[in-house]
């Protein structure tokens, strides 16, 4: 008989899970409280992205002069139709995976999980009938929701969760962030292409505080240049609903009120009521479920995967976790490396990042040395419009082995993963600079930055680095 594997949740770590389970020859049942695709799909990466790339579509039309073309009338949205483009693009991928899970007969059961030991998950649908799966393993695969500021609730129309903000009912005339991490800044350039005036509060001394500070840097002259107020090193203290919008305090006693507050300080992990104790399990201090490089958790049989773990809140870590995971249930021996986990952010520009930051190797003590090129020195950035941008190479002071790559600029979420192999392969800056590069294109950067590790950069004057 195969072995019964039963995965709770079907986000990107279920999800894939659930079909590798299945490869492997396993008979998988997906217990799922909402539609397939999790976060990710239906809240996350795919909906924002596809926001993004309409608001992208604005900006470039309103900078078609600069191209030659002349574009007659005003230059408008339409709300309602990038809103239904982007449940369209969702609605696709949606279907997309109910079809893989068709083609592997993977079962989904509708309704909401609970480990009632650890080898049954019951399953509790709306209208309270529940079904008990007796399982092999379990992959607990629940995920994460948007974290409130204590006392705030989220209200859906003038204190908005992520959640609420893709949906994009409206535009305010005015929005508040709160948080200037990945969420945050993406929401900021979002909301001020439709026409929001946009203030973003951050507690830390830097947007995207955990890039690398040169990329920081970049993003925060950007925010300021697309008119975004941002104010660093400051904490919302309250936040009183007034009867048109907000009014939030600052601790540095300044108030900022706006039409609605988009809450983007973080997440919450999707452990509660999870029947953890009655399987033998306990969330640890920040809810996480805590697993070891193979996924497994401290129950034999039972592993976690993505978000719900607390490791690298990302999609492509939570389906490399499922794999892991599902490898392992089946009799593999696989594990996690975190070494080389390549990441995009979609502000404007984009941002791809890989590997070590320059202060994470002040941290560590680790001799580097850096190679940094500017797009506005590219033939093809010029070209294409895009001249704003850096491509930055951190190598090793001693071996000169790339150990990270970050770019920010058009196309730098795709661009990075050259960065990501060359630090996976062990190359060194010389090696990643002597490869020929296409030209033109954005590539070109990264081959002269790695170049300028050692100083060689043909593109750039003489001391430049
Ligand atoms: C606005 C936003 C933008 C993002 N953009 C990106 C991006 O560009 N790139 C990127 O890599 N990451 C991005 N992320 C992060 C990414 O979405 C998450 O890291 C990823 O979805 C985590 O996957 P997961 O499978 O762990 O959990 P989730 O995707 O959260 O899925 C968990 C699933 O479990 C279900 N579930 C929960 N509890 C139960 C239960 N008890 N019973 C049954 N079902 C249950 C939920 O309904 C959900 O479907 C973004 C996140 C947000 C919020």
């Amino acid at each position: 008989m195969p072995t019964r594997i039963t995965i709770i949740g079907s986000g990107p770590g279920g999800y894939v899970a659930a079909i590798r389970a299945a490869q492997l020859g396993a008979q998988v049942t997906v217990v799922e409280d909402a539609e397939v695709g999790g976060t990710c799909l239906n809240w996350g990466c795919i909906p924002t992205k596809t926001l993004i790339a309409s608001t992208d579509a604005l900006e470039q039309a309103r900078s078609a002069a600069d191209f030659g073309i002349e574009l007659s009338g005003e230059i408008t949205y339409n709300l309602q139709k990038i809103r239904e483009r982007k449940d369209k693009v969702v609605g696709t991928q949606i279907k997309g995976i109910r079809a893989l899970f068709k083609s592997w007969g993977v079962e989904i059961v509708p309704g909401r999980g609970s480990l009632i030991s650890k080898d049954v998950v019951r399953s509790v649908r709306k209208d309270g009938t529940s079904q008990d799966l007796i399982s092999d393993r379990i992959i607990i695969a629940t995920g994460s929701r948007p974290a409130a500021l204590p006392g705030i609730p989220f209200d859906g129309s003038t204190i908005l969760s992520s959640n609420d903000a893709v949906l994009l009912n409206k535009v305010p005339a005015s929005i508040l962030i709160i948080g200037a991490g990945v969420i945050g800044c993406e929401f900021a350039f979002l909301y001020r292409s439709l026409g929001a005036d946009v203030t973003v509060v951050e507690a830390m001394d830097r947007a995207l505080s955990t890039e690398d500070e040169d990329i920081s840097l970049l993003i925060e002259k950007e925010l300021r240049k697309a008119k975004i107020r941002l104010i660093t090193g400051v904490r919302v203290e309250r936040v009183q609903k007034e009867q048109n919008g907000v009014l939030a305090a600052l601790t540095n006693a300044k108030e900022v009120r706006a039409e609605a507050v988009l809450v983007s300080i973080g997440r919450a992990l999707n452990t509660e009521q999870l029947g953890l104790e009655d399987a033998g399990l306990a969330a640890g201090k920040r809810g996480e479920l805590p697993v070891n490089e193979r996924m497994e958790t401290a129950v034999p049989g039972i592993y976690a995967v993505g978000d719900v773990t607390g490791t690298m809140m990302l999609a492509h870590v939570a389906s490399r976790q499922g794999i892991v995971a599902a490898d392992n249930a089946l009799g593999a021996d696989a594990w996690m490396d975190y070494t080389v986990v390549p990441a995009g952010i979609f502000t404007r520009p984009e941002i791809g990042s890989v590997g070590l930051r320059e202060h994470q190797a002040r941290e560590k003590g680790i001799q580097i040395k850096t190679g940094k090129f500017p797009y506005r020195a590219l033939g093809k950035a010029h070209a294409m419009g895009e001249i704003v941008g850096i491509v930055k190479v951190i190598a090793d002071a001693a071996t000169d082995r790339v150990l990270g790559v970050h770019i920010c600029g058009a196309h730098s979420a795709d661009l990075v993963h050259e960065g990501a192999l060359a630090i996976k392969m062990g190359a060194t800056s010389k090696q990643l600079g002597a490869m020929i590069h296409a030209h033109p294109t954005f590539a070109e950067g990264l081959m002269e930055a790695a170049e300028a590790v050692l100083g060689n950069a043909i593109h750039l004057p003489r001391g430049d680095k």
